[in-house]
């Protein structure tokens, strides 16, 4: 058989040519180096227990979800049933059985997700979000092709709740779909989920007329866990959310990236019967889902257990707090959220963004007090941000 296209054109190496081994190795070297002075995205880099090398090899997709007509994987299906219920719980779902839950692709594809069943609840919906909310709204509503308008967010990255009962009464009582983040990418802020329901009610909104969605892609995984957490903020079902989600490789810490999203059976219930065809029998979007990443974040989850996880958050929250006051100590000017990992600080040398790969904007930079993140790497951090903060008059 000839081939398509001459061969030599695709470049490859043979399996035992030791150009393929050096090819992995500068590949580890460069990741190694990156994540050693990691501080810059809310990763946690510590993979433990990480799951047997032997399974790695194993090939494990998981079908859409257990939900629809398709059932759940047998070698998988039972861990992920495992972690989402105890997600549910964590989330104050008090019947577990009356929600739903999945591991999908992303904290992203959660979001899609989660908006795409607000719109089905609610045909004409407008999609409300804070302007401080993860892009992944903004692309939700072009691709579910709905419309969508920013709620100001205040100095501090949460939602101002004066600038959303102004939108709702604009709205007139158009149905709303309201997207709310419990720790924001940039500031580490938390919307008032209380606040917001309430907003809603006296704007005459109820269960029928709107669907509110709470984006906990890495705080939903840290505030359930702390003590003395304002109600209003805490994440949690028991409010009367619709929905909630998270980004795996965030707080829990899966080496690949996944997302969960729970929400209210109800809502998956509608979506499988719209329509009637095969397609509409699935409650997801992809069809292979990845199994390494169920066992991954099980072994979370289960295998490291409850109070671990406390452990960290409680740990990352402290040492984030006092980041921020190392921080200001030196004089400069600090944003940082109660209950956050993330702490907000002047921008500094393209060197130091560089070294921490420090996310960077409007002039402002953050670090994120991960798990995997050492004190050693706090005081070498701080020690080049005193450096460069102490010298930055003599260089302008
Ligand atoms: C990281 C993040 C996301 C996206 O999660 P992915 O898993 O990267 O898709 C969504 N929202 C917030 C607030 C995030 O911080």
């Amino acid at each position: 058989m000839k081939l398509g296209r001459d061969s030599a054109e695709f470049p490859a190496f043979n399996s035992r040519d030791e150009k393929l081994a050096r090819t992995f190795a500068a590949v580890e070297r460069r990741l190694q180096t990156v994540q050693a002075t990691h501080l810059g995205s809310a990763y946690n880099l510590t993979f433990t227990p990480a799951v047997p090398d032997r399974l790695r090899d194993l090939h494990f997709t998981n079908p859409p979800d257990g939900q629809g007509e398709v059932q759940p994987s047998p070698e998988i299906g039972p861990q992920e049933r495992e972690a989402l219920l105890w997600l549910m719980r964590l989330w104050g779902c008090a019947d577990p059985d009356r929600f739903w839950g999945a591991i999908g692709a992303s904290g992203s594809e959660s979001n899609l997700w989660a908006v795409y069943f607000g719109r089905e609840m609610l045909p004409g919906a407008m999609l409300l979000n804070s302007a401080d909310a993860h892009w992944s709204f903004a692309n939700a509503a072009r691709i579910l092709a709905i419309p969508r308008m920013d709620v100001a967010a205040l100095p501090n990255g949460e939602m101002d709740m004066v600038d959303l009962a102004t939108k709702l009464q604009a709205l007139a009582g158009r149905p709303v779909i309201l997207a709310l983040t419990c720790g924001t990418m940039m500031k580490g802020a938390h919307d008032g989920i209380a606040a917001a329901l309430l907003a809603l009610r006296d704007a005459g909104y109820d269960r029928h007329s709107c669907y509110v969605h709470v984006d906990g892609a890495l705080n939903a995984m840290v505030l359930p866990f702390l003590q003395d957490v304002p109600d209003g903020i805490l994440p949690s079902f028991e409010k009367g959310i619709d929905s909630l989600s998270i980004s795996g490789p965030k707080m829990i810490g899966t080496p690949m990236p996944c997302g969960v999203l729970v929400a209210r059976k109800s809502h998956v219930v509608r979506v499988l019967q719209v329509g009637g065809g095969l397609r509409s029998k699935r409650a997801a979007a992809i069809g292979s889902r990845n199994g390494h990443a169920v066992l991954a974040l099980w072994a979370k989850l289960i295998g490291q257990g409850y109070g671990r996880l406390a452990q960290d958050a409680q740990r990352c929250v402290i040492r984030a707090g006092q980041l921020a006051a190392d921080l200001s100590a030196l004089g400069a000017k600090v944003l940082y959220n109660p209950f956050s990992l993330t702490v907000v600080f002047p921008e500094p040398s393209d060197a130091i963004v560089r070294r921490y790969q420090l996310v960077c904007q409007d002039e402002l930079s953050h670090a994120v007090v991960m798990p995997s993140v050492t004190d050693a790497l706090l005081a070498q951090f701080l020690a080049d941000y005193a450096a460069w903060w102490t010298g930055r008059g003599r260089m302008t």
